[in-house]
């Protein structure tokens, strides 16, 4: 594995370890050239996926772009990357382990939303205004309006 900072091929793994029961594995590695520190997490993937967007366009199904929008959602929320790697582990196996090898985009935002909606409610609502294309204050305040009734 390159070292992210100065691209030397040369990186050690300082300290592995197992999380979320043993589905992941977590490494600390370190650069021999520049001495920068970087963790990498490895999983197993279970099966190719596509996702179909509203549009209809197909793509392949992407882990790190779940794992983006949450590290974006959650952004100074005071969220470890470890958890936040974890949320997007819980999600990635969800999506893997439905039934069909194509899967609608929606699907996926639905389960980043229910996942933020249990942890951070700031995170939940900034995430739903970019996967609800919230354009005007007044989306803002309609979904609001629903998170207090259904709480
Ligand atoms: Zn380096």
């Amino acid at each position: 594995m390159k070292c992210i900072f100065c691209q030397s091929p040369d990186t050690v793994v300082k300290d592995s370890r197992e999380t979320d029961e043993g589905k992941v594995v977590r490494r600390r590695r370190s650069c021999l050239k520049c001495n920068g520190r970087f963790t990498t997490f490895e999983r197993v993937q279970l099966r190719e996926l596509i996702i179909v967007k509203k549009s209809g366009a197909k793509r392949p199904f992407d882990r790190a772009k779940i794992l983006k929008s949450i590290t974006t959602a959650l952004r100074k929320r005071n969220f470890l990357e470890e958890e936040i790697e974890e949320i997007a582990n819980r999600i990635t196996l969800e999506v893997e382990s439905s039934n069909s090898k194509e899967v609608q985009s929606q699907m996926i935002g639905k389960l980043i939303m229910q996942e933020l909606a249990k942890i951070d409610q700031v995170a939940y609502i900034r995430f739903a205004s970019v996967y609800k294309d919230f354009s005007t204050a007044q989306d803002f305040a309609k979904f609001i309006g629903k998170i207090r009734e259904n709480q």
